[in-house]
């Protein structure tokens, strides 16, 4: 059993460890998380371990990407358990800031990148990624990690942090892994938690779906209205509200009336409150 990972809660703390670290030629990976980790979040870990020295893990519920009718006050928590599990994973550092550490009196700036959050879950749930990405460029300042891995799983939020690293000139390497998946396809969530038995056995169809789009693809069918067409079947057989089915550009995010260019099948239904998201590649 690994000792459990330091834990510092100050952000001024945060950086003169990180300093520190760098100062004797050490690299830094950083794990943005919400907590509640899940395999999907180790995977991350174990990734950025593949790429430095030392791996940070912060773990912060950031009330700014949260809109007023959303699940911030239930959203799920368990740090202790989450401290195991990165010990576990061998990484040192749990960043683990309170709300009033990371947002101090007179907070005014935010960071909106533009392209990219437009529509989707930008469009459902707006400001949303200016919270995401204004927490993230924070993390990122306070920790200057050399590294940063994301999943594929939120794949508009690492667009937005793609986007936002190349048009400010963040100095981090930003990687991303695939979605790890539960054996029926399901995408870890941490919000899975919420799902009653009946809504968990419907929300396979969320992977279910896209593995028949790619099949449709891959038998030549490259009309995105035709896809979305049967996509939309499946669906509205298994979810009790569809919030989007989209195929957008991989690269841009745009929407796309053929596939004659990499592209992403993405979605967001509601099981009972609980919304999901989940999306694959469509590389025709
Ligand atoms: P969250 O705690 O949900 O904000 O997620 C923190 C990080 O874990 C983000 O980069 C997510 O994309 C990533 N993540 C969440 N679920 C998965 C998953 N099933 N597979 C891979 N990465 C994931």
């Amino acid at each position: 059993m690994n000792p459990d990972p330091q834990v510092i809660t100050d952000g001024q703390a945060m950086s003169v460890w990180a300093d520190d670290v760098r100062s004797r030629g050490q690299r830094i990976g950083l794990i943005p998380t919400m907590g509640y980790l899940h395999e999907g979040h180790l995977a991350l870990i174990d990734e950025a371990r593949r790429h430095v020295d030392q791996v940070v893990v912060s773990i912060f519920v950031n009330p700014t990407q949260f809109g007023p009718k959303e699940d911030l006050a239930r959203y799920p928590r368990d740090l202790s358990g989450d401290l195991r599990k990165i010990a576990d994973r061998k990484a040192k550092i749990a960043f683990v800031p309170e709300p009033g550490e990371m947002y101090q009196p007179g907070h005014q700036t935010y960071v909106d990148v533009r392209g990219v959050s437009q529509g989707l879950c930008g469009g459902s749930r707006p400001g949303h990624f200016v919270g995401v990405a204004t927490v993230v460029l924070k993390l990122f300042n306070i920790v200057r990690p050399h590294v940063s891995v994301f999943g594929e799983k939120d794949y508009q939020q690492l667009s937005v942090i793609r986007a936002m690293v190349a048009d400010l000139n963040v100095p981090v390497k930003v990687l991303s892994l695939p979605t790890v998946r539960e054996a029926d396809g399901l995408a870890l969530s941490s919000r899975n938690v919420y799902l009653l038995p009946d809504q968990r056995t419907r929300a396979s169809a969320l992977s279910q779906t896209i593995v028949a789009v790619r099949a449709q693809v891959a038998q030549g069918e490259r009309r995105v209205d035709v896809l979305l067409v049967q996509a939309s079947q499946l669906l509205s057989v298994a979810v009790d509200r569809l919030d989007y089915v989209e195929i957008r550009d991989a690269v841009t995010l745009l929407p796309l009336s053929l596939l004659d260019r990499p592209a992403v099948i993405l979605v967001a239904a509601f099981f009972g409150s609980t919304r999901l998201i989940d999306n694959g590649r469509l590389d025709g």
